[in-house]
């Protein structure tokens, strides 16, 4: 594998770039396909290749085979995408809202009809088990069928006799060209948390995927073509920073969607700001699940697990750390590792298989290194996914679930990030003492409450700042009608994603006043 030696920064968490020649390669291996395509940039209706210069690599994690090559754009290719999109404005906008929503309706069956392709195109070149996959097409779908309903979510309100003989009513109108810029772990899903209602709004839009994962989006931009959607109004760039940056500076582009880590997060949402764009910048999590000694043991255990587990721990509300209050702390020690161990890691395309790999070698590295830090810092490792090996495909980025207990706040491992399949257990003596330090944490995304009383629960609601509450739930995981996004560092901005929000997010609110004579 090309490595470039000066790896820029552009090249994201641990990918690799190379500056390779345009012209197909071939492969073998257990990914069918024998040429390995470079990517094109899909702007004004139309695939085309793009300026860049420099190649990223798109590799199935599972085998680590090459499966596509991914331009790394720049400003060049943004400003192609702004200018067609800006020429797509005016007649997209003055297209009824009714009629705009016809392609979606489109969109939506043809997303139904390749539901299992995307799904697998996901599995490719993610990891994650086809189940997941399809879970989060399923999702994708749920956005789209929200979005046709923008003739009814777009009105504006009105009052006749704001003053005698004097009527005032706000419209909703469109602002522009908007972009999405969005993370590897759902390589379908995320983009269509934004592009739906920002194109049934009216606007016009440019997605800049995850280079680590840009597949998933081709194949749903033939499927946005093949609806019918007027060229330029949806445009796809691939890249990494130069592609981000080139968003953040045009002056052509309104507002940005942005989903990722949390100091890239703050980054773009600073840019924003500086810029004078609109901004939600969706950042990183550490998601804290508390379980009270009054909750379902076995359920509190089994959906902690999967919370944590699923998607290979890569998932921006998975449950990372387990805060057990008193009693509850051995008992479900003891369970999240009998759970844990049925896990059953391997390719995410084979029946059976519960856990895929990570994303790439690179952030598998990067987990083992945390690992690592944990002994040091004297957690107790009760369960080491570290040595797993997978016989049937030993190039593959496995590991096994881990499990840390006697976790301490002021561990690494408890404040960092890990998006791995690890899971840290804590253990509180009491509800205010684990309050405390979920109020503690800087990163406030999702979390969750196991318990019995709904006296804990509400007051875990009312005293918590996590945006995202699950009750008994491992994963709150708010659907396409509710606003999606979380607080302190783990959201940037005003408006969350999807649901009403969505709406004013891409939506500016004129109010007119009227007087006849
Ligand atoms: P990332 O921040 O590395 O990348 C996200 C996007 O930013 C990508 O499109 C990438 O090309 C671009 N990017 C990367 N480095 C950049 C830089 N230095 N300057 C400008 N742009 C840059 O995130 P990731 O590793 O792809 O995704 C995982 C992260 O996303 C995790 O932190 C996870 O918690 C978070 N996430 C959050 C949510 C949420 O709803 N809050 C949802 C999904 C993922």
């Amino acid at each position: 594998m090309p490595v470039s030696p000066d790896l820029p920064e552009c090249a994201g968490k641990g990918f690799p770039m190379s500056a390779v020649p345009r012209e197909q390669a071939t492969l073998s291996g257990p990914d069918a396909p024998t040429t390995v395509r470079t990517l094109q940039n899909f702007i004004g209706g139309r695939w085309q290749d793009a300026t860049a210069t420099q190649f990223g690599e798109v590799r199935n994690p599972a085998h680590d085979t090459l499966l596509a090559r991914v331009p790394m754009c720049g400003a060049a290719d943004v400003d192609r995408a702004v200018q067609a999109a800006t020429r797509a404005f005016p007649a997209w906008r003055a297209t009824p809202p009714v009629n705009r929503v016809r392609p979606l309706f489109a969109l939506r069956n043809l997303f139904e009809k390749y539901f299992d392709d995307i799904a697998r195109t996901i599995t490719l070149e993610h990891g994650k088990t086809l189940d997941e996959s399809r879970s989060s097409v399923r999702r994708a779908v749920d956005n789209i069928e929200v979005a046709c309903g923008i003739p009814s979510l777009m009105q504006g309100r009105s009052l006749e006799d704001i003053a005698t003989g004097i009527d005032c009513t706000t419209f909703r109108q469109p602002l522009g060209v908007f972009a999405a810029i969005t993370p590897f772990n759902f390589p379908a899903m995320v983009p269509m948390w934004f592009l739906p209602h920002a194109i049934a709004c009216g606007n016009t839009f440019i997605v800049k995927p995850s280079e680590r994962v840009p597949l998933s989006q081709v194949r749903i931009f033939e499927l946005l073509h093949e609806a019918g959607i007027p060229e330029g109004v949806v445009n796809l760039v691939h890249g990494g920073k130069e592609a981000v940056d080139g968003i953040l500076e045009h002056p052509g582009i309104a507002g940005v969607s942005f989903v990722g880590s949390s100091p890239v997060a703050h980054y773009v949402y600073k840019r924003c700001g500086e810029t004078g764009k609109r901004c939600q910048s969706l950042g990183g999590a550490k998601n804290f699940v508390l379980v009270m000694p009054d909750a379902n043991m076995d359920r509190a255990a089994q959906v902690s697990t999967e919370s944590c587990f699923g998607c290979a721990g890569e998932r921006c509300l998975a449950n990372s750390v387990v805060l057990a209050v008193g009693s509850a702390y051995d008992e479900m020690t003891r369970r999240l590792v009998e759970e844990a161990k049925k896990i059953q890691v391997g390719d995410g395309l084979a029946p059976g298989v519960t856990m895929g790999p990570v994303i790439t070698s690179q952030h598998r590295e990067k987990v083992l290194g945390y690992i690592e830090q944990g002994v040091k810092e004297g957690a107790t490792l009760a369960l080491d996914g570290r040595g797993y090996q997978d016989a049937k495909n030993p190039n593959g980025y496995y590991m096994g679930p881990s499990i840390f207990t006697d976790v301490t706040p002021d561990m690494v491992i408890a404040k960092e990030e890990i998006f791995g399949p690890v899971l840290c257990v804590m253990k509180a003596g009491t509800f205010e003492e684990a309050v405390a330090i979920v109020k503690r944490h800087e990163l406030g995304n999702a979390s969750s409450i196991f318990t019995s009383s709904g006296k804990y629960a509400r007051d875990y609601r009312w005293h918590v700042e996590p945006s995202m509450l699950g009750i008994n739930i491992g994963v709150a995981s708010p659907m396409a009608f509710f606003p999606f996004g979380g607080a302190k560092g783990s959201f940037f901005g005003d408006l969350k994603a999807h649901g009403q929000d969505s709406i004013e997010f891409y939506t500016d609110k004129k109010v007119s006043i009227t007087r006849w004579f």
